[in-house]
């Protein structure tokens, strides 16, 4: 059966068409601009089928998107697919399941109703999420959707590690709690992680997935304890342009300085925070470490120190949260592709038995040890497959039927 994977943003919409028996991917690709104009790019996995590169095509909204999207995949000349008829079902990536969902859970007039609900802790992400799985029910009114929730998987950490210590009414009535993200990325890391430990019965792993947006996990046998990230992903550290953990008092200091809204000062924490801020170079790791290593420039290398430095935190909390780690694995466009940020992130962990071999650390390869063999925690590299977890769950769910 092929999936057709969704992660629908308010302007923009992934997708990849992947074979759920064997797991490959057949096609991906992205819709920009939807709403103002449109930009599609796809490519198809398929020896001698052509990609197109970022073509105009007018998305007034996502249902022109999805619709753009099909067309391509059963294209006669490019297309990977013989008709629709081959997609079996939809998977979509939703980012707040709240405290609903702990699992993936097929689309229906009740699970709408859900992730509706769920709109106030989610309001940047739950609305564009609907609107691509809305698109794919006009598009494809016959066909089986499953959404997968970014918070399901940090729905087994323990009340003293969601709970914030202010009125427990704001929890009890309001839902005011630590959800934690990039859920479907710790979940499929730290089960391959297992897997490279060959499947200790136990096992204690800090997930550490580094890109624009950055979180930590902390799982015990598999299941996570704890996560960086709150009841918003503006939460822990300090990521391209979100501030992370700050002391809520700054917001009340600053908005009295300024006369800044309480909607301004978080669309600053958001947007105009984080290592973009703190270098005013750039959002981007890559743009960070150019200006650093070859223009001397200080603010950036002040920007990386600082999120090394939180990071190290984080990691050094979770093995004492934890009682000990097994395993350290870096995941997501930075984890995956910094060997010098890896590197600056377990400098000084030798005192917990983390020790980085420097040869290993530059290779390359989608999943590979980078520690000493006589390294006390063992540290991986293991490229993140949120599609993949996607696809999966979805398969399962739609074929358990
Ligand atoms: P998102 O959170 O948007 O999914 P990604 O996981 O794709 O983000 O990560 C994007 C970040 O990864 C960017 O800051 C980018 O600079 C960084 N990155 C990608 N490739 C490299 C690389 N080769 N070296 C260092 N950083 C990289």
């Amino acid at each position: 059966m092929k999936i057709l994977v969704i992660n629908a943003g308010s302007s923009s919409l992934k997708y990849q068409l992947i074979d759920a028996e064997s797991e490959t991917l057949l096609a991906k690709g992205v819709c920009e601009r939807i709403g103002i104009g449109g930009k599609f790019t796809y490519k198809p996995q398929l020896e001698g089928k052509q990609q197109v590169k970022a073509v105009d095509v007018l998305m007034p909204t996502h249902n022109e998107a999805i619709q753009t999207v099909l067309d391509a995949l059963v294209d006669p000349v490019n297309g990977v697919i013989s008709s629709m008829d081959e997609i079996g079902a939809v998977g979509h990536r939703v980012v707040h399941g709240g405290k609903k969902f702990g699992e993936s859970c097929l689309i229906d007039d009740m699970c709408i109703a859900a992730i509706k609900e769920c709109i106030p802790l989610g309001p940047l992400h739950n609305p564009a999420n609907l609107m691509g799985i809305e698109a794919c029910t006009k598009c494809m009114p016959d066909k089986p959707q499953v959404a997968v929730f970014d918070t399901a998987f940090h729905q087994t950490m323990p009340p003293k590690a969601y709970l914030y210590a202010i009125p427990y009414e704001y929890y009890e009535n309001d839902d005011v709690r630590r959800y934690g993200f990039h859920g479907t990325s710790h979940k499929y890391v730290s089960g391959r992680c297992i897997d490279l430990l060959g499947n200790p019965e136990h096992s204690k792993i800090i997930c550490c997935h580094l890109g624009n947006g950055s979180s930590l996990s902390a799982c015990v046998d598999g299941k996570s304890i704890d996560t960086t990230m709150g009841l918003s992903p503006l939460a822990g550290l300090p990521m391209g342009t979100r501030s992370g953990d700050i002391d809520p008092t700054i917001l009340e200091y600053l908005s009295d300085r300024y006369g800044y809204s309480l909607k301004e000062m978080i669309e600053i924490l958001n947007k105009k925070s984080g290592v973009l801020a703190l270098s005013e170079v750039s959002s981007d790791f890559r743009d960070l470490e150019d200006a650093s290593w070859h223009h001397g420039n200080e603010r950036a290398q002040l920007a990386l120190d600082k999120f090394h430095y939180e990071v190290r935190k984080y990691i050094g909390a979770y093995a004492a949260a934890m009682g000990g780690v097994d395993a350290i694995v870096f995941t997501a466009g930075v984890g995956e592709n910094g060997p010098e940020t890896r590197a600056a992130i377990c400098e000084g962990l030798d005192f917990m038995g983390v020790k980085i071999c420097e040869k290993r650390n530059f290779e390359r390869a989608d999943e590979h040890l980078i520690s000493t063999d006589d390294s006390k925690v063992k540290v991986f590299v293991i490229a993140t497959n949120e599609e993949l977890m996607i696809a999966r769950d979805t398969y399962r769910l739609v074929t358990r039927r």
